[in-house]
């Protein structure tokens, strides 16, 4: 008796475990969604960081390789020394934005700073205040997705450089983080040099819209979904809160990208 009721609980278990698992595998709707965890609030290239909004060390990106030990990534650019540390991802697209400069006949990048460590970062707020750094943990360098970029010839605020970037930065991705006009609102001093990667299409909404990356996110966060036609292509971008596991609905034929806003929730881009 005892083997036939063995047997019986065997079968009812592999039951359970047919149902439970089966409509993964055959729901077509499962095809169409994605799932999302907390810990995706602490991933992306939208996270802001600042006073407020710490660095997680779970954040940082991982692609972050000392850049004068890769030469193949220094082209048409220069770096100030050989410690500096960013990005390859991040790399990638400022050497295409810097390619597009030289075309137009600006062709004196140099990369004064990338990646930070905490240390390297609390010893610089020491060094220059609260007006010009932030304390380790508190600063886009601690995540990797800013780079300071300076000119070979002056002054980043008076450079072609600068004044190219600040024209044309935002096609490639990147934003000028710390505008002039913005201070009240980043509470960081005008820094011509420093340049955030966000990636498109935000870099391009974000300059349209005059935006920091502070305002967009409350903008984001107030609106729930937007949606914009950017070189002919429609993008619609969605913030969702993220307390617990959820799934995220993606229309057919869509692309989709997703980023945490390091706070509570998740932005979700999709195109066609
Ligand atoms: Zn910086």
């Amino acid at each position: 008796m005892k083997k036939w009721l063995f047997i019986l609980i065997l079968v009812l278990l592999l039951g359970c475990v047919y149902v439970l698992y089966k409509p993964r595998v055959v729901s077509p709707v499962n095809d169409q969604t994605i799932k999302v965890s907390r810990d995706q609030i602490y991933q992306g290239n939208l996270l802001l960081i600042n006073k407020d909004n710490p660095v997680r060390p779970e954040s940082k990106k991982t692609d972050v390789v000392v850049l004068s030990e890769h030469k193949d990534l220094i082209k048409g650019y220069r770096v100030m020394d050989n410690t500096i540390k960013a990005s390859q991802a991040v790399i990638k697209n400022f050497s295409t934005m810097v390619y597009a400069a030289k075309n137009e006949g600006v062709d004196h990048f140099l990369i004064n700073s990338g990646y930070r460590d905490f240390q390297e970062q609390d010893k610089l707020y020491r060094q220059k205040g609260p007006h010009f750094a932030l304390p380790g943990g508190h600063s886009e360098h601690n995540l990797g997705l800013s780079i300071d970029i300076g000119s070979t010839q002056t002054a980043m605020y008076k450079a072609a450089e600068g004044r190219w970037l600040k024209k044309n930065a935002w096609k490639y991705g990147f934003i000028l983080r710390y505008p002039l006009d913005k201070v009240a609102i980043t509470g960081i001093q005008y820094e011509p040099w420093h340049f955030r990667y966000v990636g498109l299409p935000h870099s391009i909404i974000m300059k349209k819209e005059n935006m920091t990356l502070e305002e967009y996110l409350d903008f984001l966060k107030n609106k729930k979904s937007f949606s914009k036609m950017i070189n002919g292509k429609k993008y619609t971008i969605f913030y969702y809160r993220v307390a617990d596991n959820i799934t995220i609905p993606i229309p057919e034929n869509h692309h989709y990208r997703i980023s945490g806003n390091n706070s509570d929730g998740v932005i979700v881009t999709i195109w066609p």
